[in-house]
């Protein structure tokens, strides 16, 4: 194994490079790469630099740069650059491990039942054209026939918002959710003055003197203060970006149409975790440690969506407020699609009972459903943690 094609895996591991945002853009992803040729070392540090200091940190190295950091910086002043990414030397590797599996060890397992996607559970008026089928490039680079989903991300069953309020006497009714320790909160305006306690924390600010709430008002105010780096005059704000700035854009999925389980989960890679039945997209993690370090905060909606810059509306958690569809049996609800092509369902079955028996993709088998997930809790910040499936891609336009 050499080390591209570990730096290329290692694009698959990225923490996400906008703050509100955890989908990268993604022209062809790398995996689709015909050439099979990785990211350049510029391309990698332009990717992890999230400081913008021209060289990445320890705290910026992901995957086995980060593993690896203290041999890869040959100069040890703790940072690493070009020339020394370039120079990395072979990682030394005692048997595979997660996201350095290669193809060929990945091996597919065959189920006694598996569930092809089903394109007409997706609703119709949410979508831009109608679902089409496609020979793509899968994410292990085999090909495979997938269904091509194009969306502008705008829920029909539910309205967007509202997330930030707007006054500290406002009511639940006035703003979204947070979460913490896997337990969700109202952000209402008690619990914008009440921040300190709440973080134990005594540089939390999100009001005024009057009372009202610094909430950002603009797309340009919303990009200063979604991005990794929050501009200075962003500190201390809630941060709402509204649909309407991203309403051109548009989301393309390709989802393979039978799904392929492999024996080693991947990591959540740049194409997110997948897709409710509306065409919003369920996305990986928000990377909270970057928001609240500069002590804002990016409620949710009560469906669990906020927009950012690079793909707009997007959901962190299944709710129950997007098209569910029942099951015959007691089993939970299904909401949609992950990238893999396996199916995701509500977290609970129809008794209110989480399961106990998921595997660490939250995902399990049963005859009716073949393999399949179940989202988290919705105070996990995590729809999915990983996939066990081959992941087919994901792209932004617009
Ligand atoms: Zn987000
Ligand atoms: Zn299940």
């Amino acid at each position: 194994m050499n080390y591209s094609k570990i730096l290329r895996q290692s694009l698959y591991v990225v923490i996400p490079l906008s703050v509100i945002c955890c989908k990268q853009e993604s022209k062809e992803n790398g995996t689709t790469n015909p050439q099979g040729q990785g990211p350049q070392a510029t391309e990698l540090l332009e990717q992890m630099d999230a400081d913008k200091d021209g060289k990445i940190s320890k705290n910026e190295a992901k995957g086995p740069l980060g593993e690896d950091f203290s041999k890869i910086d040959k100069n040890e002043d703790g940072f690493l650059s070009v020339e020394e990414i370039e120079s990395a030397p072979k990682p030394d590797r005692k048997g595979p491990r997660d996201e350095n599996i290669s193809n060929k060890d990945n091996v597919q397992k065959d189920f006694d039942v598996t569930i092809n996607v089903n394109p007409s559970l997706f609703i119709k008026e949410s979508l831009l054209e109608e679902i089409t089928k496609e020979e793509r490039t899968l994410e292990n680079g085999t090909k495979a026939m997938c269904y091509v989903i194009k969306t502008s991300s705008r829920p029909q069953e539910h309205d967007m918002g509202p997330w930030c309020p707007t006054h500290i006497n406002d009511g639940e009714d006035k703003g979204g959710i947070w979460f913490k320790e896997g337990k969700v909160y109202d952000v209402d305006g008690h619990f914008i003055a009440n921040l300190k306690e709440f973080y134990s924390d005594d540089e939390w600010a999100l009001f005024r003197e009057d009372g009202s709430v610094k909430v950002t008002k603009t797309q340009e105010e919303c990009e200063g203060a979604a991005k990794p780096n929050v501009e200075e005059e962003y500190h201390n704000y809630c941060v709402e970006c509204l649909p309407d700035y991203y309403k051109d854009k548009v989301s393309t999925y390709y989802i393979p149409v039978k799904p392929l389980y492999l024996e080693n989960p991947k990591t959540l890679g740049r194409n997110g975790i997948g897709v409710a039945f509306n065409g919003v997209n369920f996305d990986a993690p928000a990377p909270t440690h970057a928001i609240l370090a500069a002590h804002t905060l990016a409620p949710l909606d009560d469906a669990g969506g906020h927009v950012n810059p690079h793909g707009g509306y997007h959901y962190h958690a299944a709710t129950g407020k997007t098209k569910e569809v029942a099951q015959k049996d007691i089993h939970a609800p299904m909401v949609g699609y992950a990238m893999d092509g396996f199916g995701i369902y509500a977290h609970t079955d129809n008794n209110g009972k989480a399961y106990d028996d998921l595997d660490e993709c939250n995902g399990h088998y049963d005859e009716v459903r073949g393999y399949h997930y179940h989202a988290g809790d919705a105070g996990s910040n995590q729809v999915l943690g990983c996939l066990h499936g081959v992941s087919g891609s994901a792209s932004v336009e617009g």
